[in-house]
């Protein structure tokens, strides 16, 4: 599965293709190369993309445009960030593609919820273990914004964005841990034991220096913290004085500028179908952030309801069922401890990266029925949602910024202006 959920389509390509650019700087980037070359499947595992798909990205980028385009990319937060800048001195650009790495890097260290092998425990593992052990850990005042700014968002979310559910995560198997992938879902009691009043960002208790919680919990911020990577990475580019470049984490991106001689142009991926469903042109400084249900899931086979298939047989027989796939995925309802129901993909644009990533966690787990609630308490302006039947549903102002480039398999529903 192409890890992309958002392709850069033809506006952002050089008049030269900048994968073979000499004014590209790609020597310290090595590694970057060899990960570009890689996707993550269906479990999050890295794979080598299809060249099905490349011939797809590559067929995007032929038109012409009179800027000069320099990409790189490199691995963090377990996808491949890609950073684009246009008519930009080739010095000046590497420095910031290095301070952008280094940054993404050490977040993604730091923010790591839980201890990993051969590496000394972030900030976030130390104080997620504390937490759990019903102790006040070390924080600092980096931290403790980030934490606050995060609990912020999850109360006008109305707890949809819920970063205190890290055991949750945990127990479904979706910390990033690839060497134990779950064929099953966890049983219903140990999910239970994890949902409810005793597991939201309110019970945290911040001093300049300590963060502690009136119950034991632990956090995770994989819904949050690209967005926040993002909108540091716009302020470095800032920072250089560059003035059109376009950082992408994994399909969700944050550009300014332009992309040459045109505005960027951002395809979103039809979740269910290889392609493009909308095209959508950035203003800058905006972010378009997508989540959806094929970013990381397992599934497992159970009887399909609707398809007996000895229909005859008297009630006293056990029925036999067809089977069907039933997916598991990484956006968990904090209400009901399940991957939530109904929502196949989310895409929200922002001015800011961190408030598009929250709240596309928020809007897929709020679903078809609560969304338009949930966007208009954070602030959101621009919402695509597309749920498990194929319909979409969006408010006026997306529906005046995207260009549908295939027809979705359910109805198309307008919302009421999201002000
Ligand atoms: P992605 O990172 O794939 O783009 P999201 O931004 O939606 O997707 O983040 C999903 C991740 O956030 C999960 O892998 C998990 O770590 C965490 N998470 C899952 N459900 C929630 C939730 N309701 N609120 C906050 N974080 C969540
Ligand atoms: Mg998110």
């Amino acid at each position: 599965m192409f890890c992309v959920v958002a392709l850069l389509l033809a506006a952002t390509a050089g008049c030269s293709d900048d994968s073979s650019n000499q004014d590209s700087n790609k020597a310290p980037y090595d590694k970057a190369a060899a990960n570009a070359a890689l996707t993550k499947d269906d479990t999050g595992q890295l794979q080598k993309p299809s060249n099905a798909e490349n011939n797809q990205s590559a067929a995007y980028e032929a038109t012409r445009n009179t800027g000069i385009k320099k990409r790189d990319q490199f691995y963090a937060m377990g996808t491949l960030i890609e950073v684009i800048t246009y008519d930009v001195d080739k010095a000046v650009h590497v420095k910031a593609i290095q301070e952008i790495e280094a940054m993404f890097l050490a977040l993604s260290r730091r923010w790591q919820p839980w201890p990993q092998p051969n590496q000394a425990d972030g900030e976030l593992a130390i104080i997620n273990k504390n937490l759990l052990a019903g102790l006040a850990a070390p924080s600092n005042e980096q931290f403790n914004r980030i934490m606050l700014e995060a609990t912020e968002l999850s109360v006008a979310s109305r707890g949809f964005f819920n970063p205190a559910v890290g055991k949750l995560v945990q127990l479904w198997g979706f910390d990033g841990k690839s060497d134990k992938p779950l064929i099953s879902a966890p049983l219903a009691e140990d999910i239970n034991a994890l949902v409810g009043a005793k597991h939201g960002m309110h019970l945290l208790r911040f001093t300049a220096n300590s963060v502690s919680s009136v119950e034991p919990l632990a956090l995770d911020f994989g819904a949050f913290l690209k967005g926040y990577a993002v909108d540091r990475a716009v302020d470095i580019l800032r920072d250089y004085s560059i003035t059109n470049g376009l950082v992408e984490a994994g399909g969700d991106l944050r550009a300014i500028g332009q992309a040459g001689d045109r505005p960027w142009r951002i395809g979103i991926r039809n979740p269910r179908q290889s392609g493009v469903l909308a095209v959508i042109e950035m203003q800058s400084g905006e972010s378009i952030f997508t989540s959806g249900d094929y970013e990381r899931f397992f599934e497992v086979e159970v009887d399909d309801l609707a398809k007996p298939i000895n229909q005859n047989e008297s009630d006293s027989q056990a029925r036999v069922f067809a089977k069907k796939k039933q997916r598991f995925h990484h956006i968990l309802d904090p209400r009901t401890g399940y991957p939530a129901a109904n929502t196949v993909s989310v895409t929200v644009i922002t001015k800011n990266g961190a408030l598009a990533d929250a709240a596309a966690t928020a809007l897929f787990v709020a679903g078809p029925s609560q969304w338009y609630k949930v966007a208009a308490s954070m602030g959101v302006k621009h919402v695509l949602l597309m749920d498990v039947d194929g319909n979409v549903y969006l408010n006026p102002a997306m529906a005046g910024r995207v260009q549908f480039k295939s027809t979705p398999k359910g109805a198309i529903t307008l919302s009421k202006p999201l002000r």
